[in-house]
């Protein structure tokens, strides 16, 4: 039984990880850099230790100081979050030699999920839809040019390893096809060591949308319906919603059923999500998520259900505390992820925050480390919280969203609050009625 967890992470999702364990009356210890000695996830955690330099290549990345902190404290499970270690196989491998549960996937479907043309491959085999593109990875330019005439430009062509919106590069046309190979072959060998590339359909006005499944070890799978996530700047998303404003009921229906067969014939545990492009009717699969994503509050708001409780709960080897039928969808959700970066040019802005005041009132949640006084590390990501607000409609849903970003106060950084209170007053936004490129358009970027 799981007694004390691990959180092999920082920021906001650690102090998450804390919040389902206290509430299970599990134990916590929270590792962390020198550079987060002040982090509110370690001051919270029942025991702490320092991993290393703020650098995460040193601390959060490194595998054998975890496990050795996990072994002094007495750890019994290791929650890796999402980013770090996640989605690495080795790492949860190296958790369960250890005689530790790693709460996630097991290390052969993080290891299949991440390689994007192996994971493609098996959801053809699972009968779900992709997206047109090469059989496999592109072996040459003659094939890939071969591959483009099929599928018809523009073509993307992707990382095998890509992540986080990285390893991507479109070509207009057959001129610009090899160049785009060589660049994305470079641009993934430098941030994944990996350089397989493959081609993809470009498809000119989708929208993402994305299932959250839940699997435990006794053959139970549910989906916990989707999440809108199509409002993205460089391919990552800024804000998301639940349920999809594109999609009715029988839709969603029918796609999560989809999905629910695939990850059964999978045989897969813990949380996932399926990434998917939605265009004129038709789903297209794009990738699977072996984690808990950093928008999954959005599917809480709207289910009721804690998705790290029951990711824990699973890990544990017990059934999943709901089935398909209990799962219900209620009202309308949306998070704003609020990141310290200038809110037209995007550049980080680490420093100290002067001033945090924090909205509330019915159905406001905020997922946050940040207070006031809190100096944000210049080393890591520049997200400082998700604010995610819920109401009955869409509707009433923006109207909070827009009262709850009117209270809150983040002061001595620049912040993407005010580029929120602007989307939540732009009609593609009020309509629902946006895809992917919809955001770049509105900033002028396109
Ligand atoms: P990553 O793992 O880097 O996040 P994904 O495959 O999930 O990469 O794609 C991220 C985003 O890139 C998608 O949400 C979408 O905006 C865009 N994208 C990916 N594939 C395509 C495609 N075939 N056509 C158009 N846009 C795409």
């Amino acid at each position: 039984m799981i007694e004390k967890v691990l959180i092999a992470n920082r920021g906001e999702i650690a102090l998450r990880i804390h919040r389902a364990c206290k509430e299970m009356g599990i134990a916590t210890v929270a590792v962390h850099s020198e550079a987060d000695r002040d982090a509110m996830a370690v001051r919270l955690a029942d025991e702490s230790v320092c991993i290393g330099p703020a650098p995460s290549s040193q601390s959060y990345l490194k595998k054998s100081q975890i496990i050795a902190a996990a072994e002094i404290t007495g750890a019994d499970a290791v929650h890796p979050g999402y980013g770090f270690l996640s989605e690495n196989a080795q790492f949860a491998e190296m958790v369960e030699a250890h005689g530790l549960v790693f709460i996630g996937p097991t290390a052969e479907h993080i290891r299949t999920m991440g390689d994007k043309i192996a994971a493609k491959q098996a959801m053809i085999d699972a009968g779900v839809p992709v997206v047109p593109g090469s059989d496999g990875g592109i072996t040459s330019i003659a094939q890939a040019k071969k591959v483009g005439k099929k599928i018809g430009y523009p073509v993307l062509v992707k990382a095998a390893s890509g992540g986080g919106g990285r390893g991507m590069k479109v070509a207009e046309t057959e001129k610009d096809l090899e160049n785009a190979i060589k660049t994305a072959k470079t641009e993934s060998l430098a941030a994944f060591g990996d350089d397989a590339v493959y081609l993809e359909k470009y498809l000119g006005k989708p929208r993402h949308i994305e299932i959250q499944i839940i699997a435990d070890t006794h053959g139970n799978v549910c989906h916990l319906w989707e999440r809108d996530c199509s409002l993205q700047r460089r391919h990552q998303k800024v804000m998301e919603e639940a349920p999809s404003p594109a999609l009715n009921h029988a839709q969603r229906e029918e796609i999560g059923s989809v999905v629910v067969k695939a990850v059964a014939k999978l045989g897969y545990r813990g949380a996932g999500t399926m990434e998917f492009l939605y265009e004129d009717g038709n789903f297209y699969f794009i990738e699977m998520n072996t984690r808990l994503q950093v928008e999954h509050p959005v599917t809480e708001m709207i289910t009721g259900i804690d998705l790290v409780r029951e990711q824990i709960r699973v890990a544990d080897g017990k059934k999943l505390s709901f089935s398909q039928e209990d799962i219900l969808l209620v009202g309308h959700a949306i998070e704003c992820r609020i990141n310290a970066e200038h809110p037209e040019t995007f550049i980080p802005s680490p420093g100290t925050i002067t001033d945090f005041h924090a909205p509330g009132g019915p159905d406001v949640r905020l997922d946050s480390a940040a207070y006031a006084g809190y100096r944000i590390p210049p080393h890591y990501d520049s997200l400082i919280g998700k604010l995610i607000v819920h109401g009955r409609t869409r509707n009433e849903c923006v109207m909070r969203l827009r009262r709850a970003l009117d209270e809150m106060v983040v002061g001595g950084v620049e912040t993407t609050l005010p580029l929120h209170r602007r989307l939540v007053e732009a009609q593609g936004v009020i309509d629902g009625e946006y895809d992917i490129h919809w955001l770049e358009r509105f900033l002028g970027l396109k």
